[in-house]
C-alpha cells in the first residue's frame, strides 16, 4: 500500500480514519503526527505500526471489479465488505429490482 501514500487523497483517508475509531490510542497517535509532520518524520517504529494500521483498514481492490480502490472511498469499502461506490450502487439497484 505505501506506494500510494502519496496520492492527493490518502491524507483525507487519514484523518477520516482517525476520527472513525478505527484505531487505537497509539495509532491514532502516529496518525495524527503523519498528517502534521509527513510520513518521514516517523521513526522506523512508528512507520511500522503506522503501516500496519493502514494495511488493516484498508480494502486492496474492489472484489466485484478489482480496481484500486481510491482512498476516498475505502471506509465505505471497510464497511461494505471491499466494493468500490460504483459496484455498491450497482448491487444495491440488483437487489432492488
Ligand atoms: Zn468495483
Amino acid at each position: 500500500m505505501k506506494e500510494r501514500y502519496l496520492e492527493e487523497d490518502f491524507e483525507g483517508f487519514v484523518d477520516d480514519l482517525i476520527k472513525s475509531g478505527r484505531l487505537d490510542e497509539k495509532q491514532g497517535g502516529i496518525a495524527k503526527r503523519m498528517l502534521d509532520k509527513g510520513y518521514d518524520s516517523l521513526s522506523d517504529k512508528q512507520k511500522y505500526v503506522f503501516d500496519k494500521a493502514i494495511e488493516e483498514n484498508s480494502v486492496k481492490e474492489c472484489k466485484r471489479c478489482a480496481i484500486d480502490i481510491p482512498w476516498s472511498e475505502m471506509l465505505e469499502a471497510l464497511d461494505n465488505g471491499g466494493y468500490c461506490n460504483y459496484c455498491q450502487h450497482m448491487m444495491e439497484k440488483i437487489e432492488n429490482e
